[in-house]
């Protein structure tokens, strides 16, 4: 699990310049491996071995001048409720405008800790002009250039230093494997939580405002023992019911990074659609287990569409990661509740397991003798020898001679068999090519 930082601030500011500043070493590490670049607007950063996440909540609305005020509103409540640290951006070439001293406002209520960034300071004398932000009431500010990058080391510096220290031992203590529950609003999971677990769920106070929490609440139905991830995005979803992106991606962040597989709930009468999407995508990018719910299944005329079509389609939507169980569930007729706890709890368990080295090697060495990868300048790529990482979620390492010129397509032909012989539905792994 990973802080969370939020980067707020009007349009135009520099917050997307900002961002790619902050995930772009890391992106590119993960990216090699994925081949696919996916959620513009969330990314992990590093600093002195500090890992957080960034939400670049502008970048959701891309805004012009007509961007309403209170769409920025509610991007900074849904930072201060979501985010353990906030960076404010402002823009030294324009100055407070109103909208800064909105955002201003908000902030300075706010007990987590808030970063003023002074941004396009791109030389000295737009360091003096940056005095006037003084007036914005939230005290000492940075300068950056976003562009040139000048200023972020102090930034960043600042960043890890005010992040709250991670409860990380919690994680060995507690065996039970933590799910979530995510999704568009209406989708159905408050009615699928309560299908599954009664009404008696989500009694915890709410305690907005000292949001450093994911609480998890520990249950046992159909014999299966559980953590529920809660948190206070999805315990005050009533406030805000928008239908954007954004606000579901947002209000998932949490609750996925502190489980260990999620739930993805949709509804069945809308399909699989861009938010759908983009919450998947922050679940494999986090390296989490996955199942699909596709709710509301008892609303679905079933001549007119087939699960296996309803099935292929999805599939098509979340390739190339598409092992992922995929089930048709009713909150309402509470059908095949315990079949997704059953895979969920699959799921778990999938993510968890370990191969013995010697196993490991008996099985895919052949597989690659039998088909190696191709020669790439007339160099021949030797596989001598693999194994699987002691990491929390499923690494292998595949040791060869060569193994820059290893390429995407074999890497996939590895994962493939992989998860023909052993299984792993509903789990990311990756496969790393190193120097033996
Ligand atoms: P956002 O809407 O807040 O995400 O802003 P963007 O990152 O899209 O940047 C808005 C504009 O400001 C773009 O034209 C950027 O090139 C420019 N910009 C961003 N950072 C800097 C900077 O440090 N200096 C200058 N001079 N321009 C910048
Ligand atoms: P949430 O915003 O994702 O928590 O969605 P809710 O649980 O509040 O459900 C949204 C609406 O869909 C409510 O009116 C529910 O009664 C309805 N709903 C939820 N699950 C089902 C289902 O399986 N079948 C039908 N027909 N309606 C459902």
């Amino acid at each position: 699990m990973n802080n969370i930082v939020a980067i707020v601030g009007r349009p135009n500011v520099g917050k997307s310049t900002f961002f790619n500043r902050l995930i772009q070493r890391r992106e590119a590490i993960v990216d090699s491996v994925s081949g696919v670049t996916r959620d513009r607007n969330y990314g992990k950063s590093e600093w002195n071995g500090k890992e957080f996440s960034v939400i670049d909540t502008g970048g959701y609305v891309k805004g012009s001048d007509d961007i309403f005020e209170g769409e920025i509103r509610r991007q900074v409540e849904l930072a201060i409720d979501e985010a353990d640290a906030i960076v404010f951006v402002v823009d030294v070439e324009e100055g407070i405008t109103p909208m800064d001293d909105e955002v201003a406002k908000l902030l300075r209520k706010v007990k987590k800790p808030v970063i003023l960034v002074v941004n396009k300071v791109d030389n000295a004398m737009r360091e003096k002009d940056a005095v006037e932000f003084y007036n914005l009431g939230l005290g000492d500010y940075f300068t950056i250039s976003g562009m040139s990058g000048s200023g972020t080391g102090e930034l960043l510096d600042k960043i890890v230093e005010v992040l709250p220290e991670l409860p990380d031992a919690v994680e060995e203590e507690n065996p039970l494997p933590r799910f979530c529950v995510v999704g568009r609003p209406n989708a159905g999971k408050s009615s699928f939580i309560n299908a599954l677990i009664g009404e008696d769920r989500f009694v915890v106070t709410d305690i907005a405002g000292t949001t450093r929490d994911a609480i998890d609440t520990k249950y046992n139905r159909f014999g299966f023992e559980f953590n529920l991830v809660d948190t206070a995005g999805i315990r005050r979803k009533a406030k805000v019911k928008e239908d954007l992106e954004f606000y579901s991606v947002m209000r998932s962040v949490r609750a996925i990074e502190h489980s260990d597989v999620c739930l993805l709930v949709i509804d069945a009468t809308r399909g699989f659609e861009g938010q759908d999407q983009s919450i998947f995508w922050l679940a494999e990018k986090n390296r989490k287990g996955i199942v699909i719910l596709v709710n509301k299944w008892d609303l679905v005329e079933k001549d007119t569409m087939s699960t296996r079509d309803y099935e292929r389609k999805i599939r098509e939507e979340i390739a190339p990661f598409t092992d992922v169980p995929i089930l048709f569930v009713s909150a309402l007729t509470k059908q095949r509740l315990l079949k997704a706890l059953e895979t969920a709890v699959e799921v778990f368990e999938n993510r968890k397991q370990r191969i013995s080295t010697s196993k490991f090697n008996e099985l895919m060495l052949p597989i690659i003798e039998a088909t190696p990868p191709p020669a790439l300048k007339g160099k021949y790529i030797k596989i001598k020898y693999c194994m699987q990482l002691p990491t929390p979620t499923p690494q292998f390492v595949f040791f060869a001679n060569l193994p820059q010129y290893v390429k995407d397509p074999y890497k996939r032909f590895i994962e493939n068999k992989l998860r023909e012989n052993y299984n792993f539905s509903g789990v990311p792994i990756d496969i790393y090519f190193r120097q033996k």
